[in-house]
């Protein structure tokens, strides 16, 4: 389907206003083609130089033919206004769908999409190329039918005044057609370069400002602003290939109309002067040319806004027809609960094709027990948890949920039965409170304030001023990195999920902090099958079953006490105290 037609179905459900904006819009072409007879009627009846006058002489007609003008002038204002008003109106409803139906898409998209794309370059798609469904409607579609209607209604009339001057003043069309062709495909790839870079600049800059700690901790601020530089300055060459582009173009426009203009006084004149023309028509033929050339030249500037926009389309449509990577299977169903019963069965997954960061994974988990995985850096531990809320699925084999293939159950279904905890609880610019109830937002303030006691946090929160409402800043920046864990531990432990995946949950924290912490995570895991991932092994030691994990095998499994009988990897780890993770 091409881009104008697939662009066309957002317009469709406002198919009624559209009828009443095209009605409109006849209306308004109409009143325009009336716009030069009050005073073709001064020049050659009041003025005396038509041969059979139809309204008489009289100069008292001329106020009225003055007053004609206005009125006609007022109204075509008033139908043009109301047809603008539905037209833009209709524009921005589109946009409004399009968007959200990008966003919501983007939100379901797997990881894997995002991981491949950054984050700055599909906010510009939702913010900015989504832009072009308004264009298109508000300069394309409704430009292209007044400009046709006004074409068609201008030709008819001056046919009927002199069908010579009006070929011979048309001659130039074909022309203009030719390069309004041969410039519309220059600036539509112009315009896609000029998204492109657009979207670079902005990822820079949103790259640039969202590490700013580490930029002013770095003191690299002078070399950002290069780079930023450099992203704009690519922008501006991009927009300066299409200025030149567009001048050239208006440029060979203007200069073939006005050949066409030349052509018509000349010839005109002759024709007056042969008696075969009155002055009158001359005059408001030339007006009709000006009107007849008016929505040439404006169907030439709809053709490259349409062609800028086709491009800012298209990277809209790109996003839509991707399909997802994590899909439910047809015959997947809904869970409710889940014993917690969770296997990896032969599970080999890579990121990138024919890349494998996990080999065959063979791991059976009972209910409510809490297995600790353990590895260096780059072992696959995180890669591990990820493919139990099917993050991303198993390149081959199958992981299970109480027998049952992960893909068999919705996916909704199987998150709804997971709480999670990172290294870096990621907060949302809004209140704890709503922050806290992330996971399950129906919750009342009495089991909101209980997940905090368990997690340790209704202290620091009643503390602040405005307490469970306080807002929290971008990121959750202005509290410390203990207090997030907190509140990502009082998160999970309020959504009572019977299976929690832990990432390194206490690494980023200071001893004292951690020992509290690790006395509240151990509550949250009582009773959950449970997934931890820790290189500070004295607190998993005393865990039910311990998983190391080496460049993405498994290599050793069993109790704490067991691997350090054994002797292997484990213990030396062990040995070691800590070992960087
Ligand atoms: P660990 O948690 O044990 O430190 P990870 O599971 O994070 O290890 O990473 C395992 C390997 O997968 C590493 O080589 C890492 O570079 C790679 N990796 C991790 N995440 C991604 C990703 N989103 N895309 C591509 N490669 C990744």
């Amino acid at each position: 389907m091409s881009i104008y037609r697939r662009a066309a179905l957002y317009y469709r459900p406002f198919w009624a206003k559209t009828t009443l904006g095209l009605l409109l819009s006849l209306c308004a072409v109409g009143l325009n083609l009336l716009k030069p007879w009050p005073f073709k009627i001064i020049v050659d009846d009041v003025l005396g130089q038509g041969a059979e006058p139809a309204f008489g002489r009289s100069p008292s007609l001329v106020p009225l033919l003055c007053l004609a003008l206005v009125a006609i002038q007022v109204l075509w204002g008033l139908v043009n206004m109301a047809m603008n008003y539905t037209f833009v109106k209709i524009g921005l409803q589109a946009l409004l769908r399009l968007r959200t139906e990008l966003y919501a898409y983007l939100q379901s998209l797997s990881l894997k999409y995002h991981d491949a794309r950054r984050s700055s370059d599909s906010s510009f798609r939702v913010a900015y190329d989504s832009q072009a469904i308004q264009t298109m409607f508000n300069q394309g579609f409704t430009n292209i039918f007044s400009s046709a209607v006004m074409l068609i209604g201008t030709f008819v009339v001056m046919v009927q005044i002199d069908w010579q001057l009006t070929l011979l003043s048309l001659g130039v069309v074909p022309v203009i057609a030719g390069a309004i062709y041969f410039f519309a495909n220059r600036i539509r790839s112009q315009s896609t370069t000029i998204q492109e870079r657009e979207s670079a600049m902005l990822a820079q800059a949103q790259e640039g400002l969202s590490s700013i700690r580490m930029v002013h901790a770095f003191g690299r601020e002078e070399w950002e602003v290069s780079q930023f530089q450099h992203q704009a300055h690519q922008s501006l060459k991009a927009n300066l290939r299409l200025t030149l582009t567009n001048v050239n173009s208006a440029f060979v426009i203007s200069t073939l109309m006005v050949l066409g203009t030349a052509a018509m006084y000349y010839v005109g004149t002759l024709h007056v002067l042969a008696g075969t023309l009155t002055l009158g028509s001359l005059l408001v033929f030339s007006a009709y040319l000006l009107m007849l050339y008016q929505p040439l030249e404006s169907l030439t500037y709809t053709a490259w806004a349409m062609e800028g926009a086709a491009a800012g389309a298209q990277r809209c449509f790109e996003v839509l027809d991707r399909a997802d990577d994590v899909i439910d299977s047809t015959d997947a169903s809904a869970i409710s609960t889940t014993a917690g019963a969770l296997a990896f069965e032969g599970v080999d997954f890579g990121y990138a094709a024919g890349q494998l960061t996990l080999h065959t994974i063979d791991l059976q988990i009972a209910p409510n027990q809490i297995v600790g995985l353990v590895g260096g850096t780059g072992a696959g531990k995180s890669t591990l948890l990820s493919l139990v809320p099917r993050f991303y699925d198993p390149t081959a084999g199958r992981v299970t949920l109480d027998g049952r293939d992960l893909r068999q159950i919705k996916k909704k279904s199987l998150r709804a039965q997971i709480g999670i905890v990172l290294q870096d609880t990621v907060l949302f610019s809004t209140t704890i409170r709503e922050n806290i109830a992330y996971g399950r937002p129906g919750a009342t303030s009495e089991e909101i304030r209980q997940a905090a006691r368990k997690a340790q946090a209704d202290e620091f929160i009643s503390r602040m001023p405005q307490g469970y409402r306080s807002p929290v800043g971008e990121r959750g920046t202005h509290l410390s990195v203990g207090q997030r864990q907190r509140i990502g531990i009082a998160r999970a432990f309020l959504k009572n999920a019977p299976i929690l995946l832990l990432d390194e949950p206490t690494s980023a924290l200071d001893p004292t902090t951690e020992a509290a912490i690790m006395d509240t995570i151990k509550e949250l895991m009582r009773g959950r099958t449970t997934l931890i991932v820790t290189h500070r092994l004295a607190t998993i030691h005393g865990v039910d079953r311990i998983v190391v994990l080496e460049h993405g095998r498994v290599v050793e499994q069993g109790s704490g006490a067991e691997l350090l009988a054994r002797g292997g990897q484990y213990a030396t780890l062990y040995a070691a105290g800590n070992y960087p993770g």
